[in-house]
Parts: structure tokens; sequence; C-alpha cells
């Protein structure tokens, strides 16, 4: 099995804390999805006829691109890979892209999911992000995707925001809640290299949430969650149950996946690959037949690493028993301090990091490596 991304790096303005690799130029947009259909066909051998279970739009802002444009991504997948055993479909979109006649076009598609960018419902915080939407955008989308046959909409929140308060949060997950979506993703604010955000914080323009208060805001948003009957199935991922992402969780579990688009990742089991964060160098690669890639083959040790980084990541943790027995043997050698410290918990034969740790889970985590 075996999932797909597609990368739509378009976006109608850049938010302020945006690190990802997206661009304004929407005009290029028509000549990026024939791009990406002839990627395609350069790389059809890349999953090894592995039966494709998921596809996931993300960007960058996939609702830029028309109803036809998807579904000309999608069909060419469908004839050179087959979709037959497809069973989520993601599309991210921002929700001022979202109206009835899109979603239903969406979802004639096979979409059944949407992602939305909410990022918070404070009109005041989402101006200072220079997000394109206001709350009741947010509310309203939410209500279209429902209305118009969605029943699996995930919104993505953000917290640590400078000037917001843990009311102000509480707020925001008791109207996500009041929302009545099926999942949620919720990011701590970091600030990226060369973002505006960056650049006011070195100037002292803004104070940034300090780290013990962004902890106090995920504690909070852990325990409303859970309150409200979702699973917290990953660092930064809550759903009703059954709800979660089958695509994203492929990443966490391992399973091959292929990325096309400009700056878009593939895995394939013994090594990942990327193309350009360049829409020109990778479009111009690809139209001469000569995709430009670069590729980092994992050795034994970085697989190791992987695995441990991506299981401890999730609430089900590193299943050991699916370790060879001298990897086994090395995890419980490594952890052995954090087990006693209570910054991992060993039950039933599976490691996993405590929801009360999961804040600092990166240096937890990278105190297991292998050197
Ligand atoms: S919409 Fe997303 S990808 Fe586009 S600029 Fe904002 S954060 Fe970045």
């Amino acid at each position: 099995m075996a999932g797909i991304y597609v990368h739509i790096p378009f976006c109608a303005k850049r938010c302020i804390y945006c690190g990802f690799f997206s661009t304004v130029r929407q005009e290029e947009a028509a000549r990026y999805v024939s791009t990406l259909c002839r990627e395609l066909q350069l790389r059809k051998g890349y999953l090894s006829d592995a039966p494709v279970k998921t596809l996931y739009f993300g960007g960058g802002t996939p609702s830029r691109l028309t109803p036809e444009q998807i579904s000309r991504i999608i069909s060419s997948i469908d004839s050179t890979l087959g979709l037959s055993n497809l069973e989520e479909l993601t599309v991210e979109c921002n929700p001022d892209d979202i109206t009835p006649d899109y979603v239903c076009a969406l979802r004639a598609l096979g979409v059944n999911r949407i992602s939305m960018g909410v990022q918070t419902f404070n009109d005041d915080l989402l101006s200072f992000l220079r997000r394109r939407h206001t709350a009741t955008q947010s509310l309203d989308a939410v209500r279209i995707c429902r209305d118009s046959g969605i029943t699996n909409i995930s919104i993505d929140l953000m917290y640590g925001l400078p000037g917001q308060t843990l009311d102000m949060f509480r707020s925001d997950l008791e109207t996500a809640l009041s929302a009545c979506v099926q999942h949620i993703s919720s990011y701590c604010l970091s600030y990226e290299e060369g973002t505006p955000l960056q650049a006011l914080r070195d100037q002292e323009k803004l104070i940034p949430a300090t780290d013990d208060f962004c902890a106090q805001m995920f504690t909070l948003m852990c325990t409303t969650l859970r309150n409200a009957g979702f699973d917290h199935y990953e660092i930064s991922n809550f759903c009703k149950p059954g709800y979660h992402s089958r695509h994203n969780s492929s990443y966490w579990t391992g399973i091959p996946y292929m990325g096309l688009g400009a700056g878009a990742h593939s895995y394939n089991g013994t090594s990942r690959q990327w193309s350009p964060d360049d829409l020109d160098a990778y479009m111009a690669g690809i139209e001469q037949g000569k995709p430009l890639f670069e590729i980092e083959h994992l050795s034994p040790d970085d697989l190791y690493n992987e695995k441990i980084m991506l299981s401890l990541r999730t609430t089900q943790g590193l299943n050991l028993s699916a370790l060879p027995p001298q990897d086994r043997l090395t995890v419980l050698q490594s952890a052995e301090s954090l087990i006693n410290k209570g910054s991992l918990l060993l039950e039933n034969n599976h490691l996993r990091i405590p929801e009360s740790r999961m804040f600092i889970s990166d240096s937890i985590i990278s105190s297991i490596f292998k050197d």
C-alpha cells in the first residue's frame, strides 16, 4: 500500500509566519498542472505497483486550483497508477475559497476529506497572521462542507501566538468543538528563518510566548479535546474515533509515498528524495524530461532513528516486538533512564511518550537516537 502527495504551491498572498514553499505566481497554475501530470509519467514506477490508498493535495493552497485542474490531476493519477483502492482523498482548502459549488465539484471528484487552515477564530490574530479569512468565513466554510456531504472535516489551529491568552485559545477550542469537525490538527507557532514574523521578533516588535506558556496551552488543548471525545493520536493531531488522517498516519508508520510537485518529498522504504523548492527549476526539469531531485539514501542507523522518531510521535508509540532483537535491546538500553524518570512509558511491549511530556518530545526522542 502507498500514498500520493501532490504539492500545490500557490497562495493568494503570504502569511506572516509561513516557512513552507509557496508562491503567489498563480498565473503559472495551468502550466504547473501540466507539469505535474508529466512528472507522474516520468516517475510512474516509483511505487512499484503498490496499491494507492491515500491521495493528499497539500500546499500552498490547493483550493487556488479550479475543480477542472484538480480533476485533471486525479484523472492522470487514476489512469497511470489506478485509484480503485483509494480510501481517502484529502484537499487542503483555505476557508475563503470554500463555496457550495466548489465543494460539490470536489465531492464529485471523489474528495472525501477537507482540511482547512483555520488557525484561530480570533479576527485580530487572523489579521496579525495576514490570513485572508475571518472567523465567520471559517465557520461558514465548515457548514458548507458539511451541508455538501463532506463527513470528514479537519481544521488546523495554532497556539503560542503573540498576545494570545489561555482564554483566547480556550475560546478557539470551544468554537472548533461547536463546529462539530471530526479532526483537529494544532501546532505551536514557530519563528521560521527569513519570515516577516521572525523579523518582527528580532526587532523586538512583538513578545513571543514562552515555552512554559506554550506547554500550558498544549495541556489545555489535550484536556479540552479529550473531554470532548477526541482521540489524541499524534502529538499535534486529534480526531473523533475512526477519523484519523490515513494519509498522514502512513508517514508515521513508514508506508511508501510519492510526492509530486515542486518541493514534494517521496519515500520508498530505502531512500528519500525531493524536488527543488523552486517553481521554475522544477517545471523546467520536468519539461526537459530530466526531473531534478536530491536523494538521501538511508543507512540502517538512519532507518532506526526514523522509526523511533516517527513512532514516538504517535500515542500508540513504538512497537518493540516489531523490531529486530538487536534494535529492541539497543532501544531499551538507551531508554532506561527516561523510563525511570517517567519521560517514556513501557506498556504492552510498546514504548511511548506520556501526554504530559509530549510537548518536549523532540528532546526525549533525540536522546535515544543512534549517533
Ligand atoms: S496559506 Fe499556508 S502555505 Fe500559503 S502562505 Fe499561508 S501558511 Fe503559507
